[in-house]
């Protein structure tokens, strides 16, 4: 299915009505104002007081930026202490000192009318000399053109004062009512588009009027108008004229990115406009912009909603197979395949061009197993991992099924296929990425910790270590995070971007704290909400883009210099968010923490990666959690029956709590680094667990208990006689559901 495509003209007539309807009346403009406080348009003001210009770099206009380069570059307070006179803008000039003369100053505070006549009469003093008043020797002057300035025009054929004259000289003669506005608009944040083809200017507008939509970066008036220079000098009278690689081209000489990168933005725009969105229009195209396609997947972690994804078929030389190709994988994408997954397919298939080419092969009716026998010893001949190499036999054979299943062509033969042998088994697992302590007491000391510039990145690091989850669930977490359980406890949920499904792990009361402060943080700057805990923190004036995991990583490498974390060995320490993952895990499993819990804790599929750490720290896994029956202080039987994500982290929680907080009795169901408010009264304790395996202690402790409320109800003590009546009643609950429910306390123990 190929679109015809309109002839040019039509395209580009049906262009410019669309935009005439689409651009709103507030950017139909040739000079577009944006508001002081506009969160796009930014427009901070120069630091210098009394200067209304806007900022051009180190928060000084550009006047005031040249002056300070002049001055030897000295510290910014010492030259805002003294910047001099004011740069020119637009402040009001200073008129003659004679009363009631409006004409600009010359020498000696006087106008050059009246310096004239004092010069004449010998120069006397102040007040020595009657100024005659020029007012009234002729017609009132005009005032000076310039909106901004109410000195008079000295001579009839001019039209500004003198010294606005001299400037206006300056510009050779400028047309005069652009002049004004040139002179209006002099350093202040504006986009000036007078003079460029209507077309174009419309275009600008458009592209003006989505970021202002779009509300993501921040986009200073300096940027656009250097967009705005790039493409008057390319000449164009539509930014559609030349491709997006052509704009790139033109523009490399350029000194800034930002401007050419809008540039290519609302290039997009406009043709997005003028295309629409769609596979009818992506399809059959060489290379597919997977931002045009409304209702494929997005990746949980992307930070921008659209990313700018392309997939090139071009390098699929045959245009039968490029075709089959394309067909599979709109199929895929509709279907939710993730992007990551159609550029490894399309990699497959990108490669097995190059075979078929390679093998002189141009017919799918070709492609029987010999062939494919060929195909697998190139793959395994060429560069590349494991991974590379399994995914691109893997496609193919998934490739070659659709071809069958659809019947999308019959010609292939049935003998292609693979076979389930067809891929070696990957490579025994590497050894541990885990952290030494000793690098890991560096990394947790409170010191180091206290040395990240941004509060946020302290708390990704703190999350990571103390959660184990991967970077890309952190930076993706919701502002609304934290939930808490019928205890009280709480978690953190999050979404877990590898088996993509909710899932949440439990918190201590620190880390809740420090999400709460980050929380307070991202309010202060945003008060609208953002909905994300880590919004990035440049170019987001929504602040609903979020921090992307390669910023992150980029300010960990700037921090572990900053603290000069080192090995045994005394090396610097290059280390991945993933080795804390690792760390977690092992670290865990060596406190005894059943592989199970580690494996709900880090919200595995399956067990088989836990095993894994199981395996490397060498430990065996003592209890067997499955088999005891925990009863609580009422005698109720505790169900933690695994059912959705809190329930799961739930039970991790609890057992993460019996396995390092074992009681004389029983087994406390707090999470363990909360502390707990029921100092040692555990057996009246709402979340005291207890199971079969401690009935000797428990039978024990009856004894003593009833042993001591007859001595305290004897010696007349009645409130510890009542207290410990309470603790007996519980005992005897306990007991009593223990024994009654379990008619095999024997293979119980042998369990424990
Ligand atoms: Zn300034
Ligand atoms: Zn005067
Ligand atoms: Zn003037």
């Amino acid at each position: 299915m190929i679109v015809t495509a309109l002839p040019t003209g039509r395209r580009q007539a049906g262009l410019l009505e669309k935009l005439l309807a689409t651009v709103r009346a507030e950017f139909r403009t040739e000079v577009y104002r944006p508001d002081p406080a506009d969160p796009v348009f930014v427009a901070p003001q120069c630091a210098v007081a009394d200067c209304d210009r806007v900022v051009a770099q180190l928060g000084l206009c550009n006047g005031h930026v040249i002056r300070w380069r002049q001055r030897g570059r000295p510290v910014l307070e010492e030259f805002l202490a003294d910047p001099g006179p004011p740069v020119r803008g637009r402040q009001v000039l200073p008129s003659c000192r004679i009363g009631g003369c409006g004409y600009g100053r010359f020498g000696n505070g006087l106008c050059c009318k009246h310096y004239d006549r004092w010069v004449r009469a010998g120069r006397p003093a102040a007040d020595q000399w009657h100024a005659p008043s020029l007012a009234a020797a002729g017609a009132v002057a005009a005032e000076c053109r310039l909106p901004f300035c109410s000195l008079w025009v000295e001579t009839p054929e001019k039209v500004f004062c003198q010294q606005h004259h001299d400037r206006w000289k300056r510009t050779n003669h400028r047309d005069v009512e652009r002049f004004i506005v040139d002179c209006e608009l002099n350093g202040t944040a504006a986009v000036d588009l007078r003079g460029l083809p209507p077309q174009l200017t419309l275009e600008f507008q458009y592209g003006l009027q989505c970021r202002a939509d779009a509300r993501h970066r921040t986009t200073p008036a300096r940027y656009v108008m250097q967009a705005v220079r790039h493409a008057r000098a390319a000449g164009v009278t539509s930014l559609l004229d030349l491709s997006e690689q052509q704009w790139r081209q033109q523009a490399r000489t350029g000194r800034v990115r930002a401007p050419v990168l809008l540039l290519i933005e609302v290039r997009d725009a406009v043709e997005l406009l003028r295309d629409g969105a769609g596979w009818e229009n992506e399809f059959g195209r060489d290379v597919w912009r997977l931002e045009r396609l409304p209702g494929i997947t997005t990746p949980a972690t992307a930070t921008v909603p659209r990313p700018r994804v392309r997939l090139h078929f071009e390098r699929i030389p045959q245009p039968w197979l490029r075709d089959l190709v394309e067909r599979w994988l709109r199929l895929r994408l509709t279907s939710g395949l993730s992007i990551t997954a159609a550029h490894t397919g399309l990699d497959a298939l990108v490669c097995f061009a190059g075979f078929l080419a390679h093998a002189g092969v141009d017919r799918l009716a070709d492609i029987d197993r010999p062939l494919l026998e060929r195909h697998l010893a190139y793959v395994a001949s060429q560069d590349g991992g494991h991974g590379l190499k399994k995914g691109r036999i893997s496609s193919l054979n998934l490739f070659l099924q659709a071809i069958r299943q659809h019947r999308w062509d019959d010609s292939l033969p049935g003998t292609a296929a693979f076979c389930p042998g067809d891929i070696p088994p990957a490579p025994a697992a590497t050894i541990s990425r885990r952290l030494a302590e000793h690098v890991m007491a560096q990394v947790e000391s409170e010191a180091n910790l206290d040395r990240w510039h941004d509060p946020a990145g302290r708390l990704v690091t703190l999350i990571l270590v103390r959660t184990g989850l991967r970077i890309s669930s952190v930076v993706c977490l919701d502002f609304d995070c934290l939930v808490h359980d019928g205890q009280g406890a709480a978690y953190l949920r999050y979404f877990n971007t590898k088996m993509k499904r909710e899932a949440a792990v439990p918190i201590d009361e620190h880390l809740e704290q420090a999400i709460h402060d980050q929380q307070r943080r991202v309010l202060d700057r945003w008060p609208d909400g953002t909905g994300v805990l880590f919004p990035r923190r440049h170019a987001n004036a929504s602040g609903r883009l979020r921090l992307s995991d390669s910023s992150y990583r980029q300010m960990l490498r700037r921090w572990l210099v900053t603290c000069d974390i080192r090995d045994e060995h005394g090396q610097p320490v290059h280390l991945t968010p993933h080795q804390w993952r690792h760390t977690f895990a092992c670290r865990l499993i060596n406190r005894d923490v059943p592989q199970e819990v580690v494996r709900v804790l880090l919200d595995h599929e399956s067990s088989r990666m836990t095993a894994h750490y199981a395996r490397i720290t060498d430990q065996t896994v003592r209890r067997r959690w499955e088999a005891a029956m925990k009863v609580n202080i009422k005698g109720e039987h505790v169900t933690l029956t695994p059912d959705g994500p809190l329930g799961q982290a739930q039970w991790a929680k609890t057992r993460y709590g019996i396995a390092t907080q074992t009681l004389p009795d029983g087994y406390c169901g707090l999470p363990v680094q909360k502390s707990c408010p029921h100092a040692n009264a555990c057996l009246t304790c709402p979340v005291f667990l207890t199971g079969p395996e401690f009935l000797p202690e428990l039978r024990d402790q009856r004894t003593r208990t009833l042993t001591l409320i007859d001595n305290a109800t004897n010696c007349g003590h009645t409130r510890t006689a009542e207290m410990n009546q309470q603790v007996a009643d519980n005992l005897d609950r306990m007991i009593g559901e223990l024994e009654n429910s379990h008619d095999e306390p024997q293979e119980t123990t042998h369990a424990g």
